[in-house]
């Protein structure tokens, strides 16, 4: 998502974050884990989880930030909204709990909670779909970073990343000056 338009290293990451952005609700598990044992356990992850942040609201509060932080803020913002969406779009196909707990999204929370999102086909978190999909995800992102000359690294290293770039491109050879122009590598968009 953040790789398919034409912004800087900066907004990428910043459309990237939005796509994460919603488990930020997950953070609960860490003091649900660490007092499990206690007379004043917190539940917060089976509480808060898909609840806090997989709803049309926190959307918004992620649109609005990503739009104030961004470069090339209409694009950046529409697309930190679309990758959210994508998010939630993802856990209602295939992220059905162990328990076979569906993990509803409240979509309209905090103004409504009239309508939950569920799919009766939705499959297990750890089923072969969700394999499929990452497999093909990671071959695309390695397509992408070897034709346009950046990755997701880039948000942790840049010298990481332009390793990892000359690493691809001295394994599968330069990408072709048609494959530059179409992804507009060297451009000094990084
Ligand atoms: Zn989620």
């Amino acid at each position: 998502m953040a790789n398919s338009a034409q912004v800087d290293r900066r907004d990428r990451a910043i459309v990237t974050l939005a796509g994460i952005a919603p488990d930020l609700d997950g953070l609960g598990a860490i003091p649900e884990l660490l007092t499990r044992n206690s007379p004043y356990a917190l539940h917060w992850f089976s509480e808060y989880h898909h609840i806090l942040g997989h709803n049309l609201g926190f959307g918004i509060v992620v649109t609005a930030a990503s739009f104030s932080l961004a470069a090339r803020r209409w694009k950046t913002a529409a697309l930190a909204f679309a990758a959210f969406h994508l998010h939630l779009l993802c856990d209602v196909a295939g992220a059905r709990g162990p328990d076979g707990d569906q993990w509803p999204i409240p979509y309209l929370l905090p103004f409504s909670r009239a309508w939950q999102w569920t799919w009766h086909s939705q499959w297990a978190l750890n089923a072969w779909q969700n394999f499929v999909i990452t497999t093909a995800a990671l071959g695309l992102t390695f397509y992408l970073a070897w034709s346009r000359g950046f990755s997701p690294l880039e948000m942790a290293s840049r010298e990481a990343d332009v390793a990892f770039v000359a690493a691809l491109q001295q394994r599968f050879g330069e990408p072709s000056k048609r494959s530059c122009i179409a992804a507009s590598c060297g451009s000094g968009k990084r």
